[in-house]
């Protein structure tokens, strides 16, 4: 299978002090991949230097959709976005006070030519854009089982349905990698269950997807591979499997 990502030796430190460490990993186009580890092993940080929102100290990222790499790791965010590249942040917000159709308009408006300031200004020339990004957001609310929902504020919405909102929200930016940030967290096990059918039919699609989690079941069940950091360090990679089986995952978890 040909690869869509990319790491080589990356390194980010916060004062002194490395959150990722010398990490290296290749993802392959269409598979779902898993990124475990104890609290503060920098999972969050390894998605904030793929998404541009870290820059690393040193080490290179590099992008290669349809074969076609590029480095990305000088790039800001906004630019990778464009490329493709989505995030959904760990215990990410909605904006309270708009629908979840209008949550779902903020994301696609990344990768447009003006941005969301133009969109919400509703700059002469824009109607069309504005028409074709609610088609957009509304397709995207469909797949991710929301469209009865497009009209209601999205912060009261159930938290599960507000997670698939971030989704949605993602996915209207016709990502082809897509980084989720803890998804599961907090969510019942009917919840859970619900977003776990929508990241295997986004892998049924053929979307890359990169997903940050806990719960050991949830991964065995979606990833196709697993990556784990401990300390900033990747410990290993493998299926889910191999993971449960390796010795230096166990140690990682369960300290010495
Ligand atoms: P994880 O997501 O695996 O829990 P993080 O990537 O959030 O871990 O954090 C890894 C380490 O880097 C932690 O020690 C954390 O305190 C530190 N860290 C992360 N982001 C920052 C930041 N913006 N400033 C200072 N330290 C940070
Ligand atoms: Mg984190």
């Amino acid at each position: 299978m040909s690869a869509v990502l990319r790491i080589e030796s990356v390194s980010r430190a916060f004062g002194g002090v490395y959150a990722v460490r010398d990490v290296s990993l290749t993802v392959a186009e269409g598979e779902t991949r898993a990124v475990i580890g104890p609290n503060g092993a920098g999972k969050s940080t390894l998605f904030n230097l793929i998404s541009g929102h870290l820059v690393p100290d040193a080490g290179t990222v590099s992008y290669g959709p349809r074969g076609q790499w590029r480095r990305i790791d000088g790039l800001p965010p906004h630019a990778r976005a464009r490329l493709g590249i989505a995030i959904v942040f760990q215990g990410a917000r909605l904006f309270g006070g708009m629908t979840a159709l209008e949550n779902v308009m903020v994301g696609a408006h990344a990768r447009t030519r003006h941005g969301f300031l133009a969109g919400a200004l509703r700059l002469p020339g824009q109607r069309r854009e504005e028409a074709e990004i609610r088609a957009d957001a509304l397709a995207a609310l469909e797949r991710v089982g929301l469209r009865e929902w497009a009209h209601r504020a999205a912060d009261v919405l159930p938290l599960g349905q507000q997670r698939s909102l971030q989704v949605a929200r993602a996915l209207c930016a016709r990502p082809r990698l897509l980084l989720l940030d803890e998804p599961a967290s907090g969510l019942r096990a009917a919840e859970r269950e619900a977003l776990a059918q929508l990241i295997e039919g986004l892998r049924e699609e053929g979307l890359t997807t990169m997903l940050i989690e806990h719960d050991v079941a949830f991964v065995a069940r979606l990833a196709d591979r697993v990556s784990v950091l401990d300390l900033g360090a990747h410990i290993a990679e493998g299926t889910p499997e191999e993971i449960r089986a390796d010795e230096a995952v166990l140690t990682a978890y369960l300290g010495e």
